[in-house]
């Protein structure tokens, strides 16, 4: 969806203290012309070096724009929403959060957790016919899988040869909306890496930070207060 990937560095912003060179999990940020600079074929997509930069230097691809064109353009974009958003907006009714979704412009609002379920399912359906109890390593994390198959590939085997929730998710939703894009939010910056290497199911992945972003800016309500309901932040 955009040239640029999912975690990226912005070279004028850094301050060479390479704090984020020591704190990367997997030594995928190298010195270049004095520049520490992410490398896109080593990285896992964590989001450390975000979290750790001072400057902010690291930065988590902005997809807010291409999926506010897309609804824009589209009246039937449907979005995957990451089970988290019950700590993301706690104790907001989920009823009353897919309304004021669809206030946005999206067509219908789901559960990933749904793709979740299927994913169990399968898993559980894995266990029960494997000979001896055969290693088996399932995660929903895409930085986990990533980083079995990049970094430890003795163990790659024994990854379950099953979808991620998300991929799982897209492909239910795709066989009752056959021709509606689908977006994600949620709290994970590897989903967005996840959509890029999926595009044919997952047009777009969004934090949460860029929804609520876009929440307020539309002036949807994004706080739930016990006394008010849900109201914006303004
Ligand atoms: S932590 Fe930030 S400022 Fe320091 S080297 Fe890394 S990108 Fe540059
Ligand atoms: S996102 Fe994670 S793996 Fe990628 S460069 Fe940053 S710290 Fe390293």
């Amino acid at each position: 969806m955009d040239a640029l990937a999912p975690v990226y560095s912005v070279n004028a912003q850094c301050r060479d203290c390479y704090k984020c060179v020591r704190r990367c999990p997997v030594k995928a940020i190298r010195v270049e012309n004095d520049h520490a600079v992410v490398v896109p074929e080593a990285c896992i997509y964590c989001g450390t070096c975000v979290a750790t930069c001072p400057n902010k230097a690291k930065m988590v691809r902005d997809d807010l724009q291409a999926v506010r064109n897309l609804v824009s353009a589209r009246r039937d974009v449907v979005l995957s929403l990451a089970p988290s958003f019950a700590s993301e907006f706690p104790g907001v009714d989920p009823a009353c959060l897919s309304t004021a979704l669809k206030k946005l412009g999206f067509a219908v609002v789901r559960e990933t957790a749904v793709g979740a379920n299927i994913v169990s399912r399968r898993v559980a359906e894995l266990m029960a016919k494997s000979p001896n109890h055969r290693l088996q390593i399932s995660s929903a994390c895409p930085v986990v899988v990533e980083l079995i198959q990049r970094y430890y590939p003795r163990f790659a085997p024994y990854l379950t040869p099953v979808d991620s929730p998300i991929i799982a998710h897209c492909k239910a939703l795709r066989r009752e909306f056959p021709d509606a894009p689908i977006v994600f939010a949620g709290p994970c910056v590897g989903k967005k890496h996840e959509s890029d290497q999926h595009q044919e199911l997952l047009y777009g992945a969004l934090t949460f930070e860029e929804l609520r972003r876009w929440m307020m800016m539309a002036g949807v309500p994004c706080r739930w207060t016990p006394h008010e309901g849900l109201r914006t932040n303004q």
